[in-house]
């Protein structure tokens, strides 16, 4: 069984499938993950004019589906893993399976915004590295918000694309790494701003990011910074609720891949965002559900020896 549909997931399914394993995906809420979400994704190899990531995903279903991979729109709910075969709850049902795949994926932290929420997509973004090379954030003065070494890393690599980029912080001092913040600090692309809360996206009205309306936290003033985009870097979630206490994962959440793929459970394996705060790409989610794919083969292969 694979927790998941993202392209974690689905190139787990579709490896599995290829070694007749039939797997099968619970795809939770959002079937296809995050990916879903987007419009163009240009950097997914094999696509040289970019490809809508719903489509990129249902092929991944399309392309597992045909070797024999079921995709079950289900969420599990509750998991016994000190036996085997494992016992899953998967909408109020029991389920059982010899091998598991955690492809659970991670959200990232919103501001919680209204205006947030109708502009993304239209310059509020969560990840530079997906967008930052998008023509409308060309040559354009750009916001991150953040201060740690997510929104440090987002700001030096959007200086490459945007005229200036202004950091927007709610303290005084950087979180990130004293190395990471010397860097940031003395690029003359980046402005920082500090003690300021974002407190509007503008201009919903006009249905694209113009600017953002801050409120400095100390005195209560409020100012107005243009920009054509806003990067989201206040962190993420990763989905792995349902194994605190079960699996080791690190103090933010994040399975702990030991050996490979192998978690600290024999038999259970991740991939994907769920244990990845470093590179979170469509590519590396994939690349790591190929890992796991192929221990699980070899794992089960074992048992049968
Ligand atoms: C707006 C946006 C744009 C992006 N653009 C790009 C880009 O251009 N290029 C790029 O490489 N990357 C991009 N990314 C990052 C990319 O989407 C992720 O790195 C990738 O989706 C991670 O894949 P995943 O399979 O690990 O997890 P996800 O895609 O997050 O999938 C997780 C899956 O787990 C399921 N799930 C969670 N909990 C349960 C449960 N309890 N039971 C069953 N199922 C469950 C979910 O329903 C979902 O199907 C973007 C991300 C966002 C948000």
């Amino acid at each position: 069984m694979i927790i998941g549909s993202g392209c974690a997931g689905l190139t787990a399914a579709l490896y599995t499938a290829r070694a007749n394993l039939a797997p099968l995906v619970l795809s939770g809420l959002m079937p296809g993950g995050l990916l879903t979400t987007t419009s163009t994704v240009e950097n997914y190899p094999g696509f040289p004019e970019g490809v809508d990531g719903y489509e990129l995903m249902a092929r991944m279903q399309k392309q597992a589906e045909r070797f024999g991979a079921r995709v079950q729109f289900a969420t599990v709910e509750a998991v016994d893993l000190a036996h085997q075969p494992f016992a899953l709850t998967v909408d109020g049902e029991r389920v059982e399976t010899k091998a598991l795949i955690i492809a659970s994926g991670a959200g990232h932290r919103r501001l919680g915004l209204e205006s947030e929420r109708r502009l993304e997509k239209q310059g509020v973004t969560y990840c530079a590295t997906c967008d930052g090379a998008l023509p409308m954030f060309r040559n354009q003065p750009l916001v991150v918000v953040g201060g740690g070494d997510s929104a440090c890393e987002e700001a030096l690599y959007l200086t490459r694309f945007g005229s200036v980029v202004h950091l927007i912080h709610r303290r005084d001092l950087l979180r990130a790494s004293r190395i990471m913040a010397g860097r940031v600090l003395s690029n003359p692309k980046i402005r920082p701003v500090w003690d300021s809360v974002v407190t509007e996206v503008l201009d919903v009205n006009q249905g694209k990011v113009t600017g953002v309306r801050l409120r400095n936290v100390k005195t209560g003033a409020e100012t107005v910074v243009d920009c054509a985009g806003v990067f989201v870097a206040i962190g993420h979630t990763p989905n792995t609720d349902l194994f605190k206490g079960v699996l080791a994962m690190d103090e933010q959440g994040y399975l702990l891949p030991l050996r490979g793929a192998q978690t600290s459970v024999t038999g259970v394996f991740v991939a994907g965002d769920c244990a990845d705060h470093v590179y979170r790409q469509a590519i590396t989610a994939a690349g790591m559900g190929c890992a796991a794919a192929i221990e699980v083969e070899r794992y089960l292969a074992s048992l049968n020896a």
